[in-house]
């Protein structure tokens, strides 16, 4: 709605998919507010509305639509941005009334559409920024995005379609905003990208320098710098390149959670294969157990899709096989869903849903099992556990083996004694109960 007796400089702004997606919202974000845009709770309120939209999976791609529409109707100028963006003939053909549309990683073409529609605010020297730019995550942790785009060509996926090949931000730009967000407060930084493992290999792991020092574009560089800021450093997306065999002792040692996200996705070499992921899977086994070897601590947390199209009983069992063999810590799965131009849908042998439903179930049911035992041989330890919040009832963290959002959380009765412990806070817990998912505790003192 534009609002002509007022400074028209409001936007909307609506966040969806994941948090690569949300890093370019909080780039997007960043920029408007330095620019002296204000954003606002209500699209009614907006002079222009900002969808960043996500097109990872059809029921993402409903959501963003959705969205889209929902903007449209309330407010009506609305931007597209994000990985539904690439597909323009699709949100053309529904919404032909939208502004403009761009893909994702986009901040610069987005700013454009903005000043096309909405002119630069007149005195952006008003609205300061933080150094560290705008943070849609709470004030603790934040997500640190270190390049854009991936290499590899997965069955499933169109990624590398949506966001191109892969491209390594700067080392010194990555660990100029990693000592921003740390001087800013932020407590854990979460390392985030298609394929984090992979971080350099674009540039050839040429040298940057940072503080005057010179340090290669490469994961274990990055891992080694991050390390030494004091605040915790979780890795997500990591694929089992052999040179992550060497961050296991830079976890061991304490300089970054000894924690892995390393998406999976099966275990059975012949879906491996359809899926075009060069995995060995009896490499992965003795490789994992090498890591725990060095790094007892060492929580591997992975996603699974089940029901990909060719997937037999037999592959099937192979995945509870490796599930019941490597006991990962933390496990997230999939019904196979088509994606419109992901080269899986040519894959004869499609897995029919009722199967699929069957399948899913099967894996949860194997995995909680593993995730009782797993919580239970935790009680009587002594964990860190970072708050995430606070409420009349409880104390809810999570322990460094868990990433939020994703992972489970450590519940600590709130006895009312824990004034001088906020959101953020780093406490030593005692786990005393477990749960399916959670964990329960107390505070215990040094
Ligand atoms: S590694 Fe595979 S699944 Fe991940 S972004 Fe690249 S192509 Fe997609």
């Amino acid at each position: 709605m534009n609002n002509d007796n007022k400074i028209n400089n409001k936007i909307g702004f609506l966040s969806l998919g994941c948090p690569k997606a949300l890093v370019d919202s909080e780039n997007i974000l960043t920029q408007l507010k330095s620019e002296g845009y204000i954003i606002v709770d209500k699209y009614t309120d907006a002079d222009i509305v900002v969808i960043n939209t996500c097109g990872f999976i059809e029921s993402a791609i409903e959501e963003s639509l959705g969205a889209i529409h929902e903007a449209l109707t309330e407010n009506g100028r609305v931007i597209v941005t994000g990985c539904l963006g690439v597909k323009t003939e699709l949100i053309k053909s529904k919404y032909p009334n939208v502004l403009g549309i761009t893909g994702p990683h986009a901040t610069y073409e987005v700013m454009s559409l903005i000043h096309k529609h909405l002119p630069k605010p007149h005195d952006p020297y008003t609205d300061l920024v933080p150094p560290q730019g705008i943070k849609l995550t709470p004030k603790h942790y934040a997500y640190l995005k270190i390049s854009e785009g991936c290499n590899n060509s997965c069955t499933f996926c169109i990624i590398p379609d949506m966001r191109g090949k892969l491209v390594s931000y700067p080392i010194h730009e990555v660990l100029e905003q990693a000592v921003k967000l740390r001087d800013a407060g932020y407590k854990e930084l979460l390392i985030v990208s298609q394929d984090t493992a992979a971080y350099g290999a674009d540039v050839k792991y040429r040298t940057g320098f940072f503080n005057g020092k010179p340090v290669k574009t490469k994961i274990y560089d990055l891992c080694e710098e991050l390390g030494a800021l004091g605040i915790w450093v979780r890795l997500h997306y990591v694929y089992p390149y052999p040179h992550i065999d060497d961050l296991i002792p830079l976890m061991r040692d304490g300089k970054i959670l000894p924690y892995l996200d390393i998406p999976f996705q099966h275990a059975s070499p012949n879906v491996l294969k359809a899926m075009k992921r060069p995995a060995n899977v009896t490499n992965i086994i003795q490789r994992i157990q090498s890591w725990r070897e060095i790094c007892p601590d060492l929580h591997i947390r992975s996603t699974f899709i089940v029901g990909f199209p060719g997937e037999t009983e037999e592959d099937f069992e192979l995945l509870l096989d490796f599930l019941r063999s490597v006991k990962l810590d933390n496990v997230g799965c999939f019904k196979y869903s088509q994606v419109d131009g992901a080269k899986a849908n040519n894959i004869a042998n499609k897995v029919p849903e009722d199967i699929k439903e069957i399948r899913y179930n099967k894996f949860m049911q194997c995995q909680q099992e593993i995730n009782r035992e797993r919580l239970k041989n935790k009680i009587g330890t002594i964990c860190e556990v970072i708050v995430d919040d606070i409420t009349r009832k409880y104390l809810i963290g999570r322990t460094k083996f868990d990433a939020p959002d994703i992972d489970g959380l450590t519940y600590i009765k709130n006895n009312g004694k824990y004034e001088n412990i906020m959101v953020g806070s780093i406490v030593k817990v005692e786990i005393t109960d477990n749960g399916d998912y959670d964990l329960y505790g107390k505070i215990i003192n040094d």
